[in-house]
């Protein structure tokens, strides 16, 4: 019984927060990631923005309007939410708790602010910050988009240099030169964060607090 208490902590999954500007290539790299880790999940977010025509309800975002936005807000059911270039974001909490207890690495992609309201809320949560190899190549990439107007690529050039100075805020720097060598990055990241203090601090707070002291000899096994 203690035993099995203990390996659920102990398997509890990770909680990656990935922030970058936008056109950093983020969703790039963690659709890459996700399609090499089946068993991590990127926790799908809702928003008020208009849905692109590329983009599925329920797949990209939940596409909602702003007063169910709210509604959600006012019964509790946002882990964190902001806004950015006018719209409206949010991480649905239940999702992003379901299946860290299920063991499964669940991945944010949110912006800075979102970013650092979960680090107070969740401080075992690891934050990853995606950067472009340089503005110029930024700038070619919103542009090829073909979402942006000139004004609004100047927008996001903009919000982009505030989110890079909250850069070093971040638990690990990675910069999209190449996917496969960012995706690369992003794993190791993941996998060598496995055991790190940051991760074991839900079972180290619960073992220093008493409540599996008694099975020291299991640790090992718990911990395989
Ligand atoms: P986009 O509209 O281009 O998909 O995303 C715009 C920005 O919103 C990105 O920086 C993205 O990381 C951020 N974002 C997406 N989902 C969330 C969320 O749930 N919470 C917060 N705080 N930001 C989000």
């Amino acid at each position: 019984m203690k035993k099995e208490y203990f390996e659920k902590i102990a398997e509890h999954g990770q909680l990656i927060v990935v922030s970058g500007p936008e056109g950093a290539g983020k969703s790039t790299v963690i659709k890459k990631y996700l399609s090499e880790h089946p068993n991590a999940m990127i926790c799908v977010s809702a928003t008020t923005r208009e849905k692109r025509p590329d983009e599925v309800d329920g797949r990209d975002y939940y596409f909602l309007s702003l007063t169910e936005f709210e509604r959600m807000i006012r019964t509790g059911q946002m882990l964190e939410y902001g806004y950015f270039n006018n719209n409206a974001y949010g991480t649905p909490k239940k999702a992003v708790e379901d299946a860290r207890r299920e063991g499964r690495n669940v991945i944010l992609d949110i912006d800075v602010v979102g970013a650092m309201k979960v680090k107070t809320l969740c401080p075992d949560a690891t934050l990853v910050f995606i950067l472009p190899p340089s503005w110029d190549e930024l700038e070619a990439r919103l542009v090829k988009t073909g979402y942006y107007d000139e004004k609004t690529v100047g927008n996001l050039l903009q919000i982009a240099g505030e989110e890079i100075e909250c850069a070093n805020l971040y638990d690990y720097v990675i910069v999209n030169d190449e996917v496969d060598k960012a995706v690369n990055r992003f794993a190791q990241i993941v996998h060598g964060n496995r055991y790190g203090r940051n991760s074991m601090k839900g079972f180290l707070e619960s073992y220093i607090e008493g409540e599996v002291k008694p099975h020291v000899r299991d640790l090992s096994q718990a911990l395989a």
